[in-house]
């Protein structure tokens, strides 16, 4: 696992499942807007959490591109899971602006529960059609502009699903810092 340090938060890169990360205390689902079980993130999520997790979102749906909600994490092994809709891409605009703004929503919320680690999926890059390295590239620069403003987050972590997706992670990483 790759680790930066940005401001005392440990940036951490790894190839691996989203709702396989025990050691974490909240993992960033890429929601749909009706917050229900889909494919990619949001089937993974919802199968390892069980039924609970949708009967807590429903009445928190629908949400809007950019937004982020938070749950309890049900038969995961995490305290929470924070769902965020990205932007589907080219339809919900500025997507860019969109994709920065579910990163800081996502990372507003585990500090107002001052939770110490959270985990994110590259959020839009499947479904949603967001190509990944211009993906990449907001996540983490958002991610890094918002570290000096963090208190209890210490680890946040990106889960790539492919050792492609972690190398294009690893390459912007070293781009930008
Ligand atoms: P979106 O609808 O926001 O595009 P997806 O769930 O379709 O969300 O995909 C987002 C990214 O997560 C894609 O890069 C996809 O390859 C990846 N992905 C899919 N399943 C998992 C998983 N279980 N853990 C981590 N990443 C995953």
């Amino acid at each position: 696992m790759k680790k930066v340090d940005l401001n005392g938060i440990s940036v951490e890169i790894t190839k691996g499942d989203i709702a396989n990360q025990p050691d974490i205390d909240a993992i960033v689902n890429a929601a749909n807007a009706r917050l229900q079980i889909g494919g990619g993130v949001a089937g993974a999520i919802h199968r390892a959490a069980g039924p609970g997790l949708e009967e807590e979102c429903r009445p928190l749906a629908p949400i809007k591109p950019g937004k982020a909600v938070i749950t309890s994490a049900h038969n995961l092994p995490n305290r929470f899971v924070i769902h965020c809709l990205g932007p589907v891409y080219g339809i919900d605009k500025p997507s860019d602006k969109l994709l920065a703004e579910c990163y800081r929503n996502a990372l507003n919320l585990a500090e107002e529960k001052e939770i110490s680690s959270v985990a994110f999926p590259a959020i839009s890059t499947g479904a949603f059609g967001f190509p990944f390295e211009p993906a990449t590239k907001i996540a983490l620069k958002t991610v890094m502009e918002e570290t000096a403003g963090l208190n209890s987050l210490k680890i946040v972590r990106f889960v790539l699903f492919s050792e492609k997706d972690r190398d294009i992670f690893e390459k912007v990483m070293d781009e930008i810092t």
